[in-house]
């Protein structure tokens, strides 16, 4: 049996992190068997997936070296790998589900499921569907489907009894039929649930392991069931550990840059990031820190993955990173890797005009645009005083712009602006005003040209990442802070 294991990331944001870690194991563990890696894309949520999402994916596990043998860019015998152009496949599996009785047409409203979670958490109960539609006749479901009334299609799932699922890293886990909810797998658009495309297509791309986020594991049951249903043997499943920060909380945007566009833009070598992303919960026999992706998969053994939650700490990446360049790159390497792949025209040139403004000599080139060339800034709390606001005044401004970019679903200078400039009128500020702390965090200074130019052309991450900074630099947000600044960010953007 050829192994085949793959990576099916969503593509509703930036590349993940985490992402990219799946992504390695699920590489070495295929590679180490001879076997094959593919990649598939499951845009089931036609709201949050886009295109430009899609193809920083694809780049950013490119940039780290993760090749797949088949995907939506490179195709393969089992495509399409983009689930959305997968609907006559599901559609013909939910018939067979149907059929089976295996599950069930559900055409409870929105306000009647409300009402039944309202009740089921009065009463301190697991919130979940009640079964109301279980019970419908043949002919009423008929009579139903015929007068348009739209439905969704449930799982049926077993009232009572355990559940057993086998977990690589865990062994046997039980969880008890009751805890599952009767899952929906169609949606009244007609659109799959990842639990349906999941299972279809990992069955129908002959996927022999699934490699992991634990986040999925109460899925497990479900997804048994339906291969159970449809007849099918299960890939073996293996659930790995979630990435921390620092703090041991789950690895998030909030607390720590997560998109490999970051570490990308941050300057870091693809060879130390993933070597590094090898280290979390993994090591190699003989706990050497620095190897290859090749010594990776020489030496894999997946039951050498420990489960405690692994730390992802930028200051042990930029040490490894630091090793890489010294140890593995001649200094015609490392010449062609900085001016390649890093300081290149294709990076330099967007700000140019703006540079050629301002300098009376190419001497003044550097100390002008450095700021466009580095990482984080050195701010000192002094550059961020404001003439309106305190230092807790300028704080919470700077939170609040942080959560807007947050939320940007677009990144170029007139989409920027203008939510700044919202924001700013939320807040009781000129535009200049909120700038100006906008500014000093970007730049370091406030006498530089347009930091709207600026932020477009680091990009969101660097650019939250530099906002946030100034953010820790003014002291930081503690949790309780957060929580209240949080509300009144909502009402904010409410009004
Ligand atoms: N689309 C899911 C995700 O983004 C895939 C989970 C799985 O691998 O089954 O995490």
């Amino acid at each position: 049996m050829t192994i085949r294991t793959r990576v099916a990331p969503s593509p509703t944001g930036d590349p993940h992190v985490g992402t990219a870690y799946i992504a390695l194991f699920n590489w070495v563990f295929a590679r180490s068997h001879g076997g094959e890696f593919i990649l598939r894309i499951e845009d089931t949520d036609q709201q949050r997936s886009t295109p430009e999402s899609e193809q920083m994916i694809l780049d950013s596990l490119r940039w780290l070296g993760l090749e797949w043998s088949e995907g939506p860019d490179v195709g393969g015998s089992c495509g399409p790998y983009r689930q959305s152009e997968r609907g006559d496949i599901y559609a013909e599996h939910t018939d067979i589900l149907l059929e089976k009785r295996a599950a069930f047409r559900c055409f409870c409203s929105v306000e009647r499921l409300d009402v039944l979670r309202a009740e089921q958490m009065t009463n301190k109960q697991m919130p979940g569907y009640d079964g109301h539609c279980l019970h419908l006749k043949d002919d009423e479901v008929q009579a139903k489907v015929a007068a348009g009334e739209p439905y969704v299609v449930r799982l049926k799932v077993p009232s009572e009894g355990v559940c057993s699922v086998n977990d690589m890293l865990r062994g046997t886990i039980d969880i008890d039929w009751a805890q599952i909810d009767m899952q929906v797998l169609v949606k009244a658009d007609g659109m799959p649930t990842y639990h349906l495309a999941n299972v279809v297509d990992d069955h129908l791309m002959g996927i022999t392991h699934v490699i992991r986020g634990e986040e999925w594991i109460n899925s497990a049951p479900k997804h048994q069931l339906l291969y159970q249903y449809f007849g099918w043997d299960m890939p073996t499943l293996c659930h790995m550990p979630l990435l921390r920060n620092p703090d041991k909380s789950k690895l998030s945007k909030r607390k720590n840059p997560t998109s490999i566009n970051y570490y990308r833009r941050m300057g870091y070598l693809p060879e130390a990031v993933l070597n590094y992303l090898g280290r979390m919960g993994w090591s190699m026999p003989d706990e050497r820190e620095k190897f290859t992706l090749n010594e990776m998969v020489e030496h894999f053994d997946i039951q050498r993955l420990s489960l405690g939650g692994p730390i992802f700490d930028q200051e042990k990446l930029a040490w490894l990173s630091g090793r890489w360049i010294r140890e593995n790159l001649t200094v015609d390497q490392f010449a062609d890797r900085l001016f390649g792949e890093w300081l290149n025209d294709d990076y330099i040139k967007p700000f140019l005009p703006f540079a050629k403004e301002r300098v009376e000599r190419f001497t003044d080139f550097i100390a002008l645009s450095g700021f466009m060339f580095t990482g984080m800034l050195d701010i000192k709390l002094d550059a961020l005083t404001h003439k309106k606001l305190d230092d807790t005044g300028v704080k919470r401004a700077l939170q609040f712009v942080l959560w807007r970019l947050e939320a940007l679903r677009e990144w170029d200078k007139d989409t920027i602006f203008a939510e700044i400039k919202r924001l700013a009128t939320a807040i009781d500020l000129k535009v200049g005003e909120l700038m100006q702390p906008i500014f000093v965090a970007i730049a370091g200074t406030s006498s530089s040209w347009s930091v709207v130019d600026s932020m477009a052309i680091l990009g969101p991450d660097m650019s939250r990442a530099r906002i946030r900074y100034a953010i820790d630099v003014l002291g930081g947000v503690s949790k309780k802070e957060g929580k209240r600044l949080d509300k009144e960010y909502k009402q904010l953007s409410e009004s």
